[in-house]
């Protein structure tokens, strides 16, 4: 049998194919993995062992047959549990959906399902995706497979530690401000947060409906595209979406802008010398941080407020059996089964939509937030691209940011993207040396041209080895 580690879809579909391997095998090998090493990482919150092996079976039959194979054909993913999978227990990693079994799916899983690619675990996430460190699970802890000792990121944590840990070929996160480009920093693989609208929502747990983006954790920004392909495009159960646009110019002209203050870091200039390659650099600075955090934990916590009314014991999710009338329901059901980030982001959130603060708080962020959209467009009239890190630093140790404003901070180079529903991605660019740990580089474009995100970051992988460096941390 071929040696399965690491392999990039290509590379899978290529041995797939060819005979090399069995798909029963590759699902197998990826079910061991998880089997051998999620105890030191905890990134499974559900095992999806036999249908997965079922679906398999069914590829080998195909390929036995001689039929042409897609590229996700029989490729194992995994998917954070924000994701409805019919029949699979989804949670959101909240104790108020422990016992939630979803009637259906969502369109991306649907669509992954019909390209013929295999989910083989549902992976741990902060609860409701708040957070940034996957310690607000209300399940367990995930730990960072570069160092145990450290956190995986988050919300996204869980894929991100299963494809640096390789538990499957790649993983679907979500990112609301920053969930899947912080934790593939943080664990060393690549993370696209799409246009907004670009991937359907449809069936996925809502945090801030007008922030939520659905996107693909990979190893390279060659298998992020070729996921990206899968799953994006208009659904008509999701009216915010967008048809597919390609907008990727050639990158011989390509006009870089590089956040000078925060790419003059040393830890960057092996990246800044890879960037120098690829096109004209321009120094550009990005709308304020401390501003686009403010406005944008102010306009989600009112989202959220609104998005999680739904959990009241009542339409969804569990209840509380001592409460002896409707108020007492909402109220026990909500303080047992909701954690204390959860709890603090609804309180927030609805007294910045209460009438008296509405003006001075969400309305005010809601102008802030289309001065930096209007800010990102002025950007893009000088250049194709934004350089920057996407984490002022590497992963920190798990349980070193008790003060929940500290854990915000690590979104303060993300968030912006979100605001203004721009595409953007990290990829790996560094090691820090003193902790070993990996280091993210973002990359923004315009609304739309998600290919052109992409397309840089395939150049820059093809010139640099960082993201191939997650390939031996885990023997
Ligand atoms: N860490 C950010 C937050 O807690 C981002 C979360 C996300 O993107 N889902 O809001």
């Amino acid at each position: 049998m071929a040696d399965l580690a690491y392999l990039s879809i290509a590379q899978a579909h290529e041995a797939l194919q060819s005979g090399k391997v069995t798909c029963v095998e590759l699902t197998q090998y990826y079910l061991d993995r998880i089997k051998k090493h999620d105890e030191s990482i905890g990134a499974v919150l559900t095992l999806c062992s036999d249908t997965a092996l079922e679906a398999a079976q069914k590829v080998d039959e195909k390929i036995q047959a001689g039929k042409d194979m897609g590229l996700l054909e029989g490729i194992p993913y995994t998917a954070k549990d924000m994701f409805l999978t019919a029949g699979v227990r989804t949670t959101a990693a909240s104790k108020i959906l422990d016992a939630f079994i979803p009637p259906y799916s969502a369109t991306v899983i649907d669509k992954l399902n019909s390209a013929g690619a295999i989910l083989i675990a549902k992976v741990n996430q902060d609860e409701f995706a708040h957070g940034g460190s996957t310690e607000n699970s209300a399940y367990q802890i995930t730990h960072n497979p570069w160092n145990t000792e450290y956190v995986p990121g988050g919300s996204s944590g869980g894929s991100a530690a299963a494809v640096a840990a390789d538990f499957g070929i790649f993983s679907l996160g979500t990112d609301t401000g920053g969930s899947i480009r912080q934790p593939a920093a943080y664990c060393g693989v690549t993370g696209l947060k799409p246009t907004y609208g670009l991937v359907s929502r449809y069936g996925v747990v809502a945090m801030a409906s007008s922030f939520d983006c659905i996107g693909p954790i990979t190893r390279s920004a060659e298998d992020a595209t070729l996921v990206l392909n899968a799953i994006q495009g208009r659904d008509v159960m999701d009216s915010t979406t967008i048809e597919s646009t390609e907008n990727h110019q050639s990158s011989k002209d390509l006009k870089i802008g590089v956040v000078k203050e925060l790419m003059n870091d040393s830890r960057y200039s092996e990246a800044l010398k890879a960037i120098n390659g690829l096109g004209k650099k321009n120094d550009v600075t990005l709308p304020d941080g401390d501003m686009a955090l403010a406005v944008y934990y102010v306009l989600v916590s009112s989202e959220i407020s609104s998005n999680l009314e739904r959990y009241d014991g009542i339409r969804y999710g569990s209840r509380n059996d001592s409460a002896t009338n409707l108020e007492q329901t909402y109220s026990l059901t909500r303080a047992e089964f909701l954690g204390p980030e959860v709890q603090r982001r609804i309180l927030t959130g609805t007294y910045a939509l209460s009438s008296g603060y509405y003006d001075a708080y969400y309305k005010k962020a809601m102008q802030v937030r289309t001065l930096i959209t209007q800010e990102f467009a002025q950007i893009f009239a000088d250049c194709d691209v934004i350089v920057t890190p996407t984490t002022l630093e590497p992963a920190f140790k798990i349980g070193s940011k008790s003060d929940p404003v500290e854990m915000y901070k690590t979104d303060i180079l993300t968030v912006s993207a979100n605001l203004a529903g721009v595409p953007a991605i990290s990829i790996p660019a560094g090691i820090d040396e003193k902790t070993g740990l990996p280091l993210g580089l973002q990359i923004i474009a315009a609304q739309g041209n998600d290919a052109q995100v992409l397309a840089v970051a395939e150049a820059f992988q093809k010139t640099t080895e960082w993201h191939k460096k997650v390939e031996e941390i885990i023997q």
